[in-house]
């Protein structure tokens, strides 16, 4: 077989992009295409999008403008409407651009001046069916057209011999077309139904492949039994409960019970506790720990950091200060003595609840009798991690606390390998949160730190990287400067690269009230408790997931106190504002994760997940939720009659799939 590419610089930005053969390259879809249709001249709307066909007449205008060159000519279409088409930093088309050739020209319409902002032009007139031309997303050095050359590469090379994983019997009962060609239809559409057509075959075998695992792995897991267990009697955890400082809500009780109702079954635990910023996940895992105390058996809570695993620490030691449960931290920057003493003491069974980081399941940690794990965040755990902890208790149940709540209906399918259990009422005080987007020189911005550092309240300010690269504003370090400069002595900062002293520090500053200001990447302690925080300002917030802006935002108004969250940029298109919009109109974190999910463009792949919700290749989970319910009801036909030829195959497939990536869904 032929190479990929023989350009070195063509070869680096596939590895950054994890291309590596030529089936990777017809798997990696276009992000959205240009439609090259032209346009019907006869009723236009200012700003809209418009594709003209026609010859330039007059002269090209060139005028440099700094760094800026504007480019503008005069275009005659075929059917006699004239335009006049601006091009910024073109210089290139001054040759382009003759007066020969009839070109093909796509834009953005202004009505006032009758004038195109040219995104695109080419040569020649298009036919019917090369209007839809693919724009792949790709690192910067990577040329649109160079991608599209080496798909059509990667066809010569494997295109024919693709095929997908379904039973014979689903692609005949769905009329799906065959692999290659459905991927052929998806880089190539004639029209808009190939589109639909293609990625209809790799929608479903996506869901499909999905639900076997997540299946299979519920149905591995009922087989799981742990030991002889104390039965744990409601009437006894009651007391726990009636001594917490206020009254449970409803939701709580009935989270509460049924958890306990699970761990008084024979087969293991694996639940998923989720529900709202604020929603008092916290006090159900620890009324589970206590429950779990009474059976007699060792409980770990996991935290994704020290600064959270202690704030934990903090509050479950306050929880437990009436009860005879013993509680110890276990974090990285504890002295080796330490580390050891407590790890003696966990494997003595001195020790009934032991909180802290994945410390918790280094190798030479060992339990004398793990009945219970929480694990607090837990899509920031690998999958491996929580396996190794699991296989750590052997017959350990599981609770998982997830920060973004999903709706009831969409949690079946999503956590297919998961019981779940959802918090949908706030407890106290309701929040008080004002959102707004606001560019970088907007008063607001002075006006509200002022306001917050009058009243004694701190302030956040998130970056979404800790250094520099090229734009303003996206760096925590970058925004620290100008921030201390004008607030001197009232800011600090905070971000994963920093020592865990210096980490631990900077929190205390900041939440002491010492240094008001806190200037920090989104990564790190998005789960820390700051009752009096009452502002917060979001830097570049459109590199962020809705999901993961709504749990940022849950930081600020804990007491009930009127707050304000600032979301900062220069430069937002009509896309960022519809998705920013969502958080300023509400407060429902249940609504706000499922406009994530929709608006999530196809393949996006936006690394690890901050929020939690799974990221599927080609699935959208809301749009194409009929679809995966349909994939779901045939994962469980396929389970049910695993001897037939068909479905063995496919069932051994997602068993790889598991072994291969652990589990991704959740
Ligand atoms: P989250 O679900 O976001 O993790 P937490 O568990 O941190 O929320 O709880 C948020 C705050 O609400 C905590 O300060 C907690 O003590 C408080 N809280 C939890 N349950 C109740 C309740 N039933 N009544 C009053 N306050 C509560
Ligand atoms: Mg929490």
């Amino acid at each position: 077989m032929e190479k990929l590419t023989s350009s070195l610089r063509i070869k680096a930005a596939l590895d950054r992009m994890n291309i590596k053969t030529f089936k990777d390259v017809l798997y990696h879809l276009p992000r959205t295409y240009d439609s090259f249709e032209p346009t019907d001249l006869t009723s236009l709307e200012d700003k809209q999008k418009i594709v003209i066909v026609g010859k330039r007449i007059g002269p090209m205008n060139y005028v440099k403008r700094g760094r800026l060159t504007i480019i503008n000519f005069l275009v005659n279409t075929a059917k006699g409407y004239f335009f006049r088409v601006v091009a910024f930093n073109r210089p290139y088309l001054m040759r382009f651009v003759n007066e020969k050739d009839t070109y093909t020209i796509t834009g953005r319409y202004d009505a006032k001046r009758r004038e195109i902002n040219l995104s695109n032009i080419v040569k020649g007139e298009m036919e019917p069916s090369e209007y839809l031309k693919p724009i792949y997303s790709l690192t910067k050095d990577l040329k649109n057209f160079e991608f599209e050359r080496l798909v059509k590469k990667a066809f010569k090379e494997t295109g024919n011999t693709l095929y997908n994983n379904l039973p014979e019997y689903l692609n005949k009962k769905y009329r799906f077309i065959s692999e290659s060609e459905a991927l052929r239809k998806i880089h190539f559409p004639k029209n808009e139904d190939d589109i639909y057509q293609g990625l209809r075959v790799l929608k479903y075998e996506e869901s499909l492949m999905f639900s076997l695992q997540t299946q299979l792995i519920r149905e591995q897991n009922k087989l799981l039994f742990k030991g002889e267990k104390t039965p744990i009697e409601l009437k006894k955890v009651n007391d726990f409960v009636v001594d917490l400082p206020y009254k449970l809500t409803k939701s709580q009780l009935n989270g509460v019970r049924e958890i306990i109702l699970d761990m008084n079954k024979p087969s293991l635990m694996y639940r998923l506790l989720q529900g709202d910023v604020g929603s008092g996940k916290t006090v159900v895992a620890a009324t589970a720990l206590y429950a779990n105390f009474l059976r007699g058996d060792q409980g770990a809570f996991l935290a994704p950091t020290d600064a959270l695993a202690r704030q934990h620490f903090e509050n479950l030691q306050a929880s437990f200060k009436n009860f005879p449960v013993k509680i110890e931290l276990l974090v990285g920057n504890l002295t080796e003595k330490r580390k050891n003493e407590i790890k003696d003491a966990i494997v003595a069974g001195d020790i009934h609840l032991i909180v802290g980081t994945h410390a918790l399941f280094s190798g030479d940690v060992f339990y004398n009798s793990l009945g219970l794990v929480v694990i607090d965040e837990q899509h920031r755990f690998g999958v491996n991690q929580r396996a190794a902890l699991a296989a750590k208790g052997d017959h350990a149940d599981l609770l998982l606390i997830s920060a973004t709540p999903i709706p009831r209906t969409l949690a079946m399918s999503v956590y297919g390998d998961l019981d779940v259990t959802t918090l949908d009422q706030f407890p106290g005080h309701k929040r008080d949160i004002t959102t707004m987007i606001v560019n970088s020189s907007d008063e607001t911005i002075a006006y509200s730190i002022k306001q917050a550092l009058e009243r004694g309240e701190q302030i956040f300010i998130i970056a979404p990287r800790i250094e520099e690269v090229e734009d303003n504003n996206l760096a925590a370090e970058t925004l620290y400067q100008q921030y201390s400069m004008k607030y001197k002595g009232l800011v600090t900062l905070l971000h994963g690269r920093l020592e865990q002293e210096e980490k631990l520090r900077a929190f205390e500053k900041f939440k002491s009230g010492e240094k008001p200001i806190l200037v920090a990447t989104s990564v790190v302690e998005v789960g820390i408790d700051v009752p009096n925080a009452s502002l917060m300002l979001i830097y570049a917030p459109t590199h962020f997931g809705l999901a993961s802006l709504h749990q940022l935002r849950g930081r600020i108004g804990r007491k009930g106190q009127p707050s304000t969250c600032l979301l900062v940029g220069d430069d937002f298109d009509e896309i960022d504002e519809e998705k920013l919009n969502v958080l300023v109109n509400s407060n429902d974190g249940f609504y706000i994760a499922e406009k994530d999910l929709l608006l999530r463009g196809p393949g996006e792949l936006s690394g690890v997940s901050q929020s939690g919700l799974p990221s599927f290749r080609y699935v959208n989970l809301i749009s194409d939720f009929e679809m995966f319910k349909y994939a779901r009801k045939d994962a469980e036909e396929i389970i049910s009659d695993a001897d037939n030829d068909d479905n063995r195959l496919i069932i051994e497939k997602a068993k790889i799939l598991i072994e291969r990536d652990g589990f991704v869904g959740v």
